[in-house]
């Protein structure tokens, strides 16, 4: 493969000082320098033109440029981007929380704003713990969470991601460590976990976990009864359960928040990604009435002990309120069914070619699972994907969309085309058996 023309000055000088996420930066070729965008492509600054499968680590819902979402935003900078939530209020923030609150009848009535994924959920781990703590029961401070599953990169969400394919082994034991169960997918595992909490429940807090889709752990299914099993057990033990929705939150599984899909509701969750469509850093932690009930009292130490610089923030909330305006103005929803109807179809001829492991999907999201056995695999699938014209980004063993819900037909079509055409050719170059 080439490398590509020759990458702006700002791009080559300005990477001998960033620090990228996730990149080993000793050998990952040099990132594409993206100068524009609008829908679902992304133009570089050497003039090509790509189609993209990722939405942006699944955030641009509506696509880029929006331009509901940007006059949004030019008018709230225009105004005020930003004022501290302490003492002042904001109108986009307050509408936000009533419109969030509307779509979560009972379960979402009290709504706190952070800015990134991980924070969301920071702030529910400390709901629960400071839940307990104000009710007297103060040694309730532990979590638990299941294997396969992804939180978050700060330190307590760490130690709830997968032990093993979490990302974070160089980080063990740094964080007190939390329990980790499989999912009650079946009377055996349901049984495992009803002990751990049987023995457990005095220490814990809270069970959190990613409802029918655990994203950054595989793009991994499980359907609506694992989440009744664990919401029965968490009812029979008494402890929270937190639905960590950043991921299937706001659309991508086919319904406004995977809760309501399964029938199954949580005494707190998560949104992020996806909230302001994918323009601005917001997330909200969304807590029950009755969660909220425990943290009134004449008492300040019982109010709730957070408050980022950030919360609330005006410009990003009035992103958000535009961004849930499009939901019942453009159907996003009815869009995402459809590339259901689209996606998986369209990539099941990989699923008898050599290396392939599994075809997949749900909602706004599609799977081809691979035998990926080496770094350099990854790194040739990527970068064959940009010379191809589309930004697809494998990680760990799979090749995955989840593009804008909106995407035009046409884009998904190439997307589709360039994961059948280069499957088989990563195989033929990888030496993969059937
Ligand atoms: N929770 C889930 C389910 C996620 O998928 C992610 C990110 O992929 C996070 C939490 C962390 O969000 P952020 O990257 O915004 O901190």
């Amino acid at each position: 493969m080439t490398g590509g023309p020759k990458a702006p000055d700002w791009l080559t000088s300005g990477y001998e000082h960033i620090w990228l996420p996730y990149t080993q930066m000793q050998t990952a070729p040099l990132p594409q320098a993206a100068v524009a965008t609008e829908g679902s492509r992304i133009r570089l600054a050497d003039g090509r033109e790509l189609v993209d499968g990722v939405a942006s680590w699944w955030a641009a819902c509506h696509g880029y440029n929006h331009p509901h979402i940007v006059e949004a935003i030019r008018d709230q900078a225009a105004k005020m981007p930003h004022v501290m939530l302490a003492g002042l209020a904001n109108e986009p923030a307050f509408r936000l929380a009533e419109r969030l609150a509307e779509l979560t009848p009972g379960d979402g009535n009290r709504v706190f704003f952070s800015e990134s994924g991980s924070v969301a959920v920071e702030v529910a781990l400390k709901m629960a713990a400071q839940y307990w703590h104000n009710k007297g029961e103060t040694g309730r401070k532990k979590f638990l969470s299941f294997r396969g599953g992804y939180h978050g990169d700060t330190f307590a969400t760490m130690a709830l991601c997968d032990p093993v394919d979490g990302f974070h082994t160089a980080f063990r034991g740094v964080a007190p460590g939390q329990f980790i169960a499989d999912l009650p997918r079946d009377d055996e595992t349901e049984a495992a976990l009803d002990a751990i909490l049987e023995r457990e429940t005095p220490s814990l807090a809270a069970v959190i976990v990613e409802p029918l889709v655990q994203g950054a752990g595989g793009m991994l299914f499980h359907d609506r009864e694992v989440l009744a099993r664990i919401r029965r057990l968490c009812d029979a033990h008494g402890v929270l359960l937190i639905f960590d929705e950043i991921f299937s939150g706001l659309g991508r599984l086919g319904t406004l928040l995977a809760a309501e899909s399964a029938g199954v509701r949580p005494d707190i969750f998560t949104l992020s990604k996806t909230l302001t469509g994918g323009t601005l850093p917001l997330s909200a932690t969304l807590a029950s009435e009755a969660v909220f009930e425990a943290f009134q009292s004449d008492k300040l130490e019982h109010c709730l002990m957070h408050g980022p610089t950030f919360t609330g923030n005006a410009l990003a909330c009035a992103a958000a309120n535009a961004s849930l305006d499009l939901f019942a103005t453009e159907d996003r929803l009815s869009q995402v069914r459809a590339l259901e109807e689209t996606l998986v179809p369209a990539l099941e001829p990989c699923r008898d070619m050599p290396g392939v492991k599994d075809v997949r999907g749900r909602g706004a999201v599609g799977v081809v699972e691979l035998d990926i056995g080496s770094f350099e695999e990854l790194t040739w699938l990527r970068q064959r994907f940009i010379e191809d014209g589309v930004f697809i980004r494998p990680f760990g063993r799979i090749v995955y969309l989840t593009p804008a819900y909106n995407i035009p037909r046409d884009d998904v079509a190439r997307l589709c085309d360039a994961i059948v055409t280069i499957v088989p050719e990563w195989a033929a170059r990888f030496e993969k058996k059937k």
